[in-house]
């Protein structure tokens, strides 16, 4: 039997948990699925295995310290069996997937949000219309966090394997924001914020109907770019995280294209905005005509009275 490569999406050394989702995906492509981890200490794939999975490979090499797109093709392709790639769609896999599959002579398709045998299903045209190709033999594919089911975790059979990569450029210290919220990118549920939440300091409004409701905080663009202490990390959209949630509550966002290109394919969209005619009604499955300030204290009590 053929095998499907599905390659770990790491943050900061750890499985992350949309790695149990490429499970899935790897299993509706066919192929017997193998997890790569790429680590530095073989340990970080111990607590990796999940249902479905025939093999774990450690993939341990200094590479995997930082991000370096060509050290990690060059170092995952030497060590992966051939066969379908899956990753997530990440910004990063994104890149790293294009990297592997030219390395490979393979096809790519990336964001991937539905799988039917050979036949990918992923949006374009920043989400305006959604494009099915049919892959005949091996291709490498990036799968959209939050469509597919998570794979239940399972005992791993763990082989760690020496990758090597030659490492033409290196980050030599990453300077992380203290936050312990919730990546956006990994939420089911966000609550954004827009410019017209008038200032950075009224976005912990936004925070504790996160808290509230376990729930991710993401920007817009004009967010981000108006105010510093809105992180870069926050963007949703065309040119910040493409993200998938269960339910996105837009807070003060006008609901520009690009913004739209992010999160139009979120399964409920809540809009909150005082213009009636503000381009998020369009795509908001529920909308309230109002500003924040009188309606997210009235969200926020019944949402917290739900949860109690
Ligand atoms: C190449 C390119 C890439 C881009 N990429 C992105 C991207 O990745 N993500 C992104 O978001 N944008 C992106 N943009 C920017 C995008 O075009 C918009 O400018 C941006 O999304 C607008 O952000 P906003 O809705 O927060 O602000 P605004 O357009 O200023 O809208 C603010 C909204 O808040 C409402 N409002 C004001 N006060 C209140 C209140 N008190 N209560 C309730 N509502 C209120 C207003 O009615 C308005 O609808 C990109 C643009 C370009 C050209």
């Amino acid at each position: 039997m053929t095998e499907t490569i599905i390659i770990a999406e790491m943050n900061g050394g750890v499985v992350a948990p949309a790695t149990a989702e490429l499970v899935t995906a790897a299993l509706a492509l066919g192929g017997a699925p193998v997890l790569v981890v790429p680590c530095t200490d073989g340990a970080s794939a111990d607590a990796a295995g999940f249902a479905g999975v025939s093999r774990v490979i450690a993939a341990k090499s200094p590479v995997f310290s930082s991000y370096d797109a060509a050290a990690w093709a060059e170092a995952i392709d030497g060590i992966a069996p051939a066969g379908h790639v899956v990753a997530l769609a990440s910004s990063r896999s994104k890149d790293l997937a294009a990297r592997l599959a030219a390395r490979r002579g393979l096809p790519v398709v990336q964001d991937v949000v539905s799988i039917d045998g050979g036949q990918l299903t992923s949006p374009i045209l920043s989400g305006k219309a959604m494009q099915t190709v049919a892959v005949d033999g091996a291709a490498v594919v990036t799968v959209r966090a939050n469509v597919m089911a998570p794979a239940a975790a399972a005992d791993a059979d763990v082989s760690v394997v020496d990758a090597s990569g030659d490492l033409k450029t290196a980050v030599l210290e990453v300077v992380a924001r203290a936050s312990a919220r919730l990546d956006v990118a990994e939420a089911n549920i966000i609550v954004s914020g827009g410019r017209g939440m008038g200032e950075p300091g009224n976005f912990r409004h936004l925070e504790a109907l996160a808290d509230t409701i376990g729930a991710a905080v993401g920007a817009s663009r004009a967010a981000v770019d108006t105010w510093d202490e809105i992180p870069h990390s926050m963007q949703v959209g065309q040119t910040g995280k493409t993200v998938n949630p269960n339910l996105y509550i837009a807070v003060g966002i006008s609901g520009a294209i690009q913004h739209l290109a992010g999160m139009r394919s979120s399964k409920y969209i809540v809009a909150i905005n005082k213009d009636a005619d503000a381009p998020i009604f369009k795509h908001a499955d529920y909308g309230i005509v109002a500003t924040w300030e009188e309606a997210l204290p009235v969200l926020s009590d019944a949402l917290a009275g739900m949860m109690s």
